[in-house]
């Protein structure tokens, strides 16, 4: 035995019939360890501690406080971190449910919860230099130093003129009066000096003009008084209000009751989050919130994938100490550290992007609506497209449904024809159709804007050589590589693989290689050699990486300097231009014939939304689809924006084949750099879950995963669908907790997955 363990007995001994803590290690695996609770140290449940473990100490998180424990040798807690840096009760709780129900390590549960920069404390507060007046010296000596020392008084008088802490850095800025002036001051007792706590605020340079609150429209008046209802404060043992579903059709004043909502919460002295998808974190969004709650801006924070670091360090504690009441966000703002949390509203809830695709693999929807009920506050999910998901709950009578039939003001809806492409593409070129030709030919005369959307990056899908059928294909993936020709460039849109395009073919040496299939950038080519006059831009993630591109062309497009936009799905979300009375879907089968369940009702949602960009202001809209399968539900439904018929046919079709929303997909997907392995491995994994499957589980065969390789590692697939998530969870990790893989295989469990390629 060595000295140190002998060391540690001696504690135990000590400390019996004292307080203890479990603690949970970060970055250990989830490894559990009791210590001693030094007499007069107060601590609780989610603190964050230092403890020992051998000769260093480390970080954890405190999952538990009792006055037992059965280890031996127990030592004592090191140091016991500030409360206001650790997880709040009921966010431990929100991570213990999540480990167990996405069958994840506790520890990953936890970093979702608590946010890196807060957990590692690798940020501080920024502290600046600050100056107040103290007393103004007599008028005699003040008249002196008009000569001896004129930037003294200048200062001095600054400060009198504007009573309180002032930066040190504007007092320069203002008067010329340096540090040494200043020291100068304090000297003589007529200033002070302190330290003062800056907020680095991701939104400090602008200034937002106060938006008063518009009056409600009948519709909107029914939906928000219904939702006031549940936001009457609830006694401590009542039950949680019903989550809502409001289905309200693009541009129908969703936000306008979100915001008023909030308000109301306000009011009450409570809180609210604000969940949006991260691609609608516009800053349009952004100012529409600060905008109205301009008079008490400080309140609003803001969290997004695009902080910096200190910004998210300083927006965290903003919230966590009350100061910050109102919290938008993208998915993982739905873990923010707010207390008396009123209203979780969750904007465009049936958006793919709210499941995390990385352990803890959670859905920021449904954890809001677990959040909702743990912390007994009213819950809104907003949609034009709701999830077939949600929709089920409301048919259950697990949701209370709100509806908005039409649009604000009674603006008609976008009228939207299909084009059927199989007539058109005899002829060349055959991207844009005649009549959409026609129609943007309009609107460029009636100097009105057109939005012309197709869901692909990039010129051309991939390059094939016409002698010998090679495609350029991705070495580390399974897709072919997409041709970019502004870098001319072949890119792997899959794991960002570039090559420099070729000339001939790679395989043959043939000159007659060319491009195929359309992306955007040829989009915006063939546009403007169609209409060379018209200013036409392209917002897509390849223009993303130019910072700021993104927010100057939207500002341009918004003052109509741009006359034509061609875009992906960053342009089909939550948009607002009143100008645009055309709208333009290249290729709406893009997504229809994807082997994945949900590919209907995916199109469905975005050829909703996409065409809810037209009409918003005063000319009515207009829409042209583009489809070679015309015929499709998802496209006929959309097209007489019958949320009701396309739900009825597709919940039928899953209720059929046992998809969800009557089962809970569960994926665990097999990787590994060694096909071979991979392949044994998930059929090994099969066979053995085969043996004693909980009842009622539904076990697909194993097979490659539809992107068979990627990132230089192939996949396989293996679809389990049940009804009761947590046994089979339980159940699983059991069985991977043992089953022994071979080293350079890799599995992953997803819990009502999305991503199923
Ligand atoms: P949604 O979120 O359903 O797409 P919005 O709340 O963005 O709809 O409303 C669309 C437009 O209508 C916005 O410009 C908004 O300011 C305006 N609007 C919303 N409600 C009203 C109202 N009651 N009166 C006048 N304009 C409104
Ligand atoms: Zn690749």
């Amino acid at each position: 035995m060595s000295s140190l363990e002998l060391q540690s007995t001696e504690f135990a001994l000590e400390v019996q019939g004292g307080r203890f803590v479990r603690v949970i290690l970060d970055d250990s695996g989830s490894r559990v360890f009791d210590y001693a609770v030094p007499e007069g140290v107060e601590v609780a449940r989610g603190c964050r501690v230092r403890v020992p473990v051998r000769r260093r100490t480390v970080l954890g998180t405190v999952l538990e406080v009792t006055t037992a424990t059965e280890a031996s040798g127990v030592r004592f807690v090191a140091e016991v971190l500030k409360s206001d840096a650790g997880v709040n009760p009921a966010l431990l709780e929100l991570a213990v449910w999540m480990a167990d129900y996405y069958a994840c390590p506790l520890e990953n549960a936890l970093r979702a919860v608590l946010p890196q920069v807060i957990r590692k404390l690798e940020m501080t507060h920024q502290e600046r230099q600050a100056v107040r007046l103290v007393e103004m010296p007599a008028d005699e000596i003040l008249a002196s130093l008009e000569k001896r020392a004129p930037l003294q008084l200048a200062a001095l008088r600054a400060l009198e003129a504007e009573p309180g802490l002032m930066a040190v850095a504007d007092l320069a800025k203002r008067t010329d009066a340096s540090h040494a002036v200043v020291r100068a001051l304090e000297k003589k007792g007529w200033v002070a000096v302190e330290s003062q706590r800056v907020d680095r605020d991701p939104t400090r340079h602008e200034q937002f003009i106060e938006a008063p609150a518009l009056a409600l429209n009948a519709e909107q008046e029914v939906v928000f008084h219904k939702v006031c209802e549940a936001l009457v404060p609830r006694a401590p043992d009542a039950a949680a209000p019903k989550p809502f579903l409001l289905h309200g059709v693009t541009g129908s004043g969703k936000t306008e009751i979100y915001l008023q909502a909030i308000q109301r919460v306000l009011e009450q002295g409570r809180s609210a989050i604000m969940l949006v998808p991260e691609i609608s974190l516009t800053p349009q969004t952004v100012e529409r919130f600060k905008s109205r709650f301009a008079a008490t801006q400080h309140e609003v924070a803001v969290l997004h994938s695009h902080l910096s670091e200190g910004e998210r360090h300083d927006e965290w504690h903003r919230i966590r100490s009350g100061k910050a009441r109102i919290v938008i966000g993208a998915r993982s703002a739905v873990f923010a550290p707010v207390e008396k949390l009123g209203l979780i509203v969750v904007d465009e809830e049936h958006e793919p992007s709210y499941k995390q695709e990385e352990s803890p693999r959670y859905h920021g929807r449904d954890i809001a609506v677990l959040r909702g009920f743990m912390e007994r506050c009213a819950v809104l999910l907003g949609s034009a497209t709701p999830s077939l998901e949600s929709y089920h709950n409301v048919k259950l009578g697990k949701y209370d449904l709100l509806t908005i039939k039409t649009r604000v003001d009674d603006k008609k809806l976008p009228y939207i024809r299909i084009v059927d492409m199989r007539m058109e593409s005899k002829k060349q070129s055959a991207i844009i159709s005649s009549k959409l030709l026609t129609a943007l030919q309009q609107r460029i005369e009636r100097r009105e804007q057109s939005i012309l959307f197709l869901n692909r990056r990039g010129f051309s899908t991939s390059m094939l050589c016409e002698k010998c059928g090679n495609v350029c294909q991705c070495p580390n993936c399974s897709v072919s590589l997409t041709f970019h020709k502004a870098a001319n460039r072949l890119v792997c849109h899959t794991c960002g693989y570039i090559a420099l395009a070729p000339t001939k073919c790679p395989e043959c040496k043939d000159p007659g290689i060319r491009q195929q299939g359309t992306g955007t950038e040829r989009v915006e080519d063939v546009v403007q050699k169609l209409f060379p006059k018209a200013v036409v831009r392209r917002l897509d993630a390849d223009v993303l990486q130019r910072k700021a591109a993104f927010r100057e062309t939207l500002a341009e497009f918004r003052v109509g300097k741009i006359d034509i936009l061609v875009g992906t799905q960053m342009i089909a979300k939550g948009l607002h231009f009143p100008n645009v009375t055309l709208v333009g879907i290249i290729n709406a089968d893009l997504g229809l014939h994807l082997p994945d369940f949900r590919a209907g009702e995916r199109t469905f949602q975005l050829l909703t939304q996409v065409a809810g960009r037209a009409g918003r202001g005063d000319v009515e809209g207009e829409v042209f689809v583009q489809s070679f399968t015309p015929f499709s539900p998802a496209i006929q439904f959309s097209r007489h924006h019958d949320f009701e018929g396309f739900w009825e046919q597709e919940i039928d079709f899953r209720r059929q084949w046992n998809y969800p929303p009557f089962t809970h997909l569960v994926l665990l997907s097999i990787r590994s750099p060694h096909q071979g392995r991979g392949e044994l491995s998930a059929q090994t994994l099969a066979k053995r879950i085969a043996e004693d499957a909980p009842p009622g589980l539904i076990l697909s065969e194993a097979t490659p995963a539809p992107l068979e390789k990627s990132h230089g590692q192939f996949r396989f697939h293996l679809m389990l669908r049940t009804k009761s998530v947590p046994r089979l969870s339980r159940y699983l990790r059991a069985i991977l907790d043992k089953l022994p893989f071979p080293e350079d295989v890799t599995v992953t469990v997803d819990v009502d997955a999305y991503q199923l390629m």
